[in-house]
């Protein structure tokens, strides 16, 4: 594993975004906390301070909800046409493609990816959600129903309602990524929104919020509250005017979530965490499978609720695949990620750094070994090797829990009956990958496999048109596609006496 070090010139307009305090979005007006209270946000590969910002709590979740609810009732959002509200989801993205570098160098000093892939999977991704649901604006439709009341004649027909006023509480991983997959539906929907971004990474966010704002997005339509979980994240989850939350991060969180949501039952759609089995079957293509593998647990340092954490190798490829997966973790070049050269960055906070080395101490005590990596990498930032551990047992801390970091659990198997009862084995069912040149074995496995999304020979593919999110304790509900449409729309019938 080698370093990167070289010295990085800033876009401009980051450095001068850097500069400021950044205030919270409330009404259409950029405003202080009412506490007047702030946060620092650090820079991962550093340590450093990055930016200071203000810290919403109970008092700024409850002005904002008003404002979305104003907005939602009263003023021009809801009299709008979806043809209007087609051509503002359109200019926003419009406007994010003017800014995509300082989307990239910001998501980068803030959450430590490397700016390479900010530039080239973050940044893009997110607009393309914006222009993806643009177009279903415009295609929000009813159905009309036949009648067979003994009643008389009747004319019935379906619609579909924005379902309000919704709070959106997003993680760190992907930060700019989780703002256009919540707010873009709901903008679609006509949803009025208090977003809540998370502690560690509001900047991209609170950058989003200045473009909606140009773009024309009506006062309070979008609301943008920067603060902590237990307060901000609590207030909003557990407000009595918010009629819908959608969470993405932990599953442990998103149990609080549903707690918080029963004083008024609001709606609740939960994307969480994952333990997702990748299987390598003997004939797969090694040429692809290998660098698949690594990437499925190495891409965004492992913190993805879809990595591919428990690595599943036939028996009669297993030493192959180990080796190979291991070489391809000793060629990242790791080191801040604001320099181009680098493709592994820090992890994104001390906390999260801590929370992988107590399990890799815990893999290490229980009998795992390291084939390669296994350790923190000394110095200011919050940098861990990429790691492939072996040796494993299914009853293994290890095995059984989110790590959300660099490190893979490698299991030869042997009959495929068996390897359907492993790869199952587990609380969580987010995603799943199978490699194998048979056609008809990789769409059994699919069948078979209990999670929302399984990939044949690719990993992490996604797509604005897509459905996602999970089985079991990995969540309730579809991001993206029309599935997302549905989650932010109530259906009316309305029936007609003739
Ligand atoms: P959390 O689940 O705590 O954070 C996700 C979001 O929820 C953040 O905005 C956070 O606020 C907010 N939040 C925290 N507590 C509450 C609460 N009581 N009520 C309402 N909102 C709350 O994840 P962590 O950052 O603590 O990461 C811990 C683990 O969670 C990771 O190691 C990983 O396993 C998992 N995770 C999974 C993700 C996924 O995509 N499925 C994403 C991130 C983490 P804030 O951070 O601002 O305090």
């Amino acid at each position: 594993m080698a370093t990167t070090t070289a010295p990085v010139q800033l876009d401009r307009n980051v450095t001068e975004f850097l500069r400021q305090p950044r205030k919270m979005l409330i009404g259409g007006k950029w405003v202080d906390a009412v506490s007047g209270k702030t946060f620092e946000t650090c820079n991962p590969a550093t340590g450093d301070a990055l930016a200071r910002v203000a810290e919403g709590d109970a008092a700024d979740i409850d002005l904002a909800v008003k404002a979305a609810r104003r907005a939602f009732e009263d003023g021009p959002w809801p009299n709008m046409s979806p043809a209007e509200r087609c051509r503002l989801l359109w200019k926003l993205s419009d406007l994010m493609d003017q800014h995509k570098e300082e989307f990239a160098e910001l998501e980068t000093l803030d959450n430590g990816k490397p700016v390479f892939f900010s530039r080239i999977v973050d940044v893009p991704q997110a607009i393309e959600m914006f222009r993806y649901y643009s177009g279903w604006a415009t295609k929000v439709e009813g159905t009309t129903v036949p009648i067979s009341s003994p009643l008389g004649k009747f004319f019935a027909y379906t619609l579909r309602e924005p379902v309000g006023v919704v709070g959106q509480i997003i993680p760190w991983n992907f930060p700019l990524i989780m703002a256009s997959w919540k707010l873009a539906p709901a903008l679609a929907a006509g949803c009025t929104v208090v977003l809540k971004p998370a502690e560690q990474t509001p900047l991209t966010a609170l950058l989003l919020g200045e473009l909606i704002m140009e773009a024309g997005f009506p006062d309070g339509v979008v609301n943008i509250v920067p603060g902590f979980g237990e307060t901000a994240g609590a207030a909003l989850a557990g407000h009595p005017d918010v009629d819908k939350i959608a969470f993405t991060g932990s599953t442990e969180v998103g149990k609080l979530i549903v707690k918080a949501a029963t004083g008024n039952l609001k709606k609740v759609s939960l994307e969480l965490g994952g333990k997702s089995p990748n299987i390598v079957f003997a004939d797969a293509d090694l040429s692809t499978a290998i660098p698949g593998s690594a990437s499925a647990i190495f891409f965004n340092q492992g913190q993805c609720c879809t990595a591919g954490s428990r690595l599943f190798a036939h028996k009669s490829v297993f030493d192959k695949v180990i080796a190979g997966v291991a070489d391809e973790a000793r060629k990242f070049r790791i080191g801040p990620g604001i320099d181009p050269s680098t493709n592994q960055g820090p992890v994104v906070s001390k906390e999260q750094l801590d929370r992988i080395c107590s399990y890799l101490e815990s893999g290490k005590r229980e009998g795992a070994k390291a084939v390669v990596g296994g350790n923190k990498i000394l110095g200011n930032g919050y940098f861990v090797e990429p790691t492939v551990l072996v040796d494993v047992k299914p009853q293994m801390k290890v095995v059984r829990e989110e790590i959300f970091g660099p490190v893979v659990t490698a299991i030869p198997f042997d009959d495929p009956e068996e390897i359907v009862k492993f790869a199952n084995d587990t609380v969580y069912g987010l995603a799943s990958a199978v490699w194998t040149r048979d056609i008809s074995k990789a769409h059994k496995m699919a069948a078979k496999l209990r999670a929302g999304t399984v990939w044949i020979n690719c990993y992490n593919v996604f797509d604005p048109a897509l459905p996602f999110g999970g089985f079991k304790q990995s969540g309730w509900g579809r991001e993206m596609g029309y599935d997302a449409i549905e989650l932010y729309t109530e259906v009316k019938s309305v029936c007609a006496q003739l």
